[in-house]
């Protein structure tokens, strides 16, 4: 950048005035079309090549994106610029991809601020539950697990799916019915609100109207999200897989998001044909804030379905990763359809849990208090923070005791790393082994470790309860 760009850089919105954050959007989504074209249609490196002003005009380009798009597309050169000091990065990258970096890590502050406070709930318990599900998670899987940001809540506003999709990692079934804005139904959408406010606090303000279906079923869709709106000042994210189902209603829906502050849309592309039309019909500026998601082998960014709900059955490819999982749920998901709640958390696909979730239970509700009792009693009974009492304690199959010297004795999971010397007490390294075994209760280990090692019985309990919410002692099974 020159040295009137790098001034830039370091001024706020405020102080680059209205007119220059309209031309930084525009250059920003511009860039993100081009990057898109690059990654999600074969053979666009060749088009642009070989006639570089059709290749524009096709995709809406005003001007040429190459060098920019070397930083994101040439892995040899991302990791340069990643090893480079501020000073030497911000005289080396171009303006259009620092303001593309920067639009990105907006996101990820964004996500983080879902996870970390919006969808943090009031309510203690719940709380502390949802906390020891994100340590699970991350131990299961590190940082590819902070994607997952663990809503409290999502409300369905349909029963299944119309869209039928072969690799659906929950497993939707056909369309059944759809909850329409009646005057009966608003009223109980609103109560539902309220009640489910009252029960996790503004957290239930971070919820999504849709889960296991597609939000565009719901020909209502927009009048419940009003409403939501009016309720938590946020506007639920929205996945769709239909964005070109009625394109004048996607138009008008990105057009009111676009208004609201910052929420995360995704469009799922099925096809390279549909990627080619959903970039024809929609403006680089609509779609700044819609990630294009390409679900088919041809596009590079394309990794495999994971390994969960119908893709499981139908034995696609799969090289995600070891957390084979699309549910990004630690609550309470209300399908206002069938009149249904359930409580789930996010687990790896197995045989047990083909969808990726473990569903604790699933009940009919009747109206909005019977909903708030039947949640209640679902807090009570299932989101338990206290040690087990009766249960033999054990730890998750993959998490293990590595013991080479003394010292350096070590608890490793796929993601996780803790040294167990650093737990204050030392009841650590007696406690990780009597754990790993699983065939004792937490008194018996505490009696033991207090006879073996002279250690006072509350800096065991303290120790227990540690492993237990940093999330790595089974509690499933
Ligand atoms: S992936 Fe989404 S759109 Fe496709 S079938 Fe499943 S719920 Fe429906």
């Amino acid at each position: 950048m020159n040295s009137e760009e790098i001034k830039k850089a370091y001024m706020t919105n405020d102080e680059l005035g209205e007119a220059e954050c309209n031309r930084i959007n525009s250059l920003v989504s511009e860039f993100k079309r081009y990057l898109e074209v690059m990654v999600m249609i074969p053979g666009a490196e060749k088009a642009e090549k070989d006639n570089p002003e059709a290749f524009r005009e096709k995709y809406r380009l005003s001007r040429d994106y190459r060098e920019d798009g070397k930083m994101f597309l040439d892995p040899r050169l991302s990791s340069q610029f990643k090893s480079m000091s501020e000073e030497e990065y911000l005289s080396a990258v171009t303006e259009t991809a620092f303001r593309y970096s920067q639009f990105l890590n907006n996101k990820f502050f964004y996500r983080d601020l879902f996870r970390e406070k919006l969808c943090v709930p009031d309510n203690e318990v719940i709380k502390k539950w949802r906390e020891r599900q994100i340590h699970r998670c991350l131990g299961l899987a590190g940082s590819a697990s902070l994607g997952n940001i663990h809503v409290p809540l999502a409300i369905e506003l349909s029963d299944g799916c119309s869209v039928g999709c072969k690799f659906c990692g929950i497993g939707a079934g056909k369309l059944k019915s759809v909850f329409r804005y009646t005057d009966e139904n608003a009223k109980l959408f609103n109560d539902v609100l309220e009640t489910m406010h009252d029960i996790i606090g503004d957290a239930a303000g971070s919820a999504m109207l849709y889960y296991c279906g597609e939000p565009l079923d719901n020909p209502d869709y927009k009048k419940f999200m009003s409403d939501f709106y009016k309720k938590s000042g946020l506007c639920p994210q929205i996945t769709t897989a239909v964005a070109l189902r009625d394109v004048m209603r996607t138009h008008d829906l990105l057009a009111d998001l676009s208004q609201k502050p910052v929420t995360i849309y995704r469009f799922s592309v099925l096809s390279v044909d549909q990627a080619e039309k959903i970039l024809d019909e929609f403006t680089p500026e609509e779609l700044l804030r819609v990630e294009l998601l390409p679900q088919y082998p041809e596009a590079k960014t394309f990794s495999g379905f994971v390994d969960a709900g119908k893709a499981r059955d139908a034995k696609y490819h799969v090289d995600s990763g070891v957390y084979q999982s699309i549910c990004c749920l630690s609550g309470f998901v209300i399908n206002m359809s069938n009149m249904t709640v359930r409580m789930i958390t996010s687990v790896p696909a197995s045989d047990e849990y083909p969808t990726g979730e473990k569903i604790y239970e699933k009940k009919e509700f009747k109206s909005a208090e019977d909903l708030k009792t039947i949640v209640e009693s679902m807090i009570d009974r299932y989101m338990v923070n206290e040690l087990p009492k009766s249960r033999k304690l054990k730890f998750y199959d993959y998490v293990k005791v590595k013991d080479d010297s003394g010292d350096d004795c070590m608890l490793i999971a796929p993601g996780y790393h803790l040294k167990i010397k650093d737990i204050p007490g030392g009841a650590g390294k007696p406690a990780a082994e009597m754990l790993a075994k699983g065939d004792y209760t937490a008194k018996e280990i505490v009696s033991e470790i207090t006879d073996s090692e002279k250690i006072d019985p509350v800096e065991v309990y303290r120790t227990l309860y540690y492993y237990w919410m940093e999330g790595v002692i089974d509690e499933f099974h």
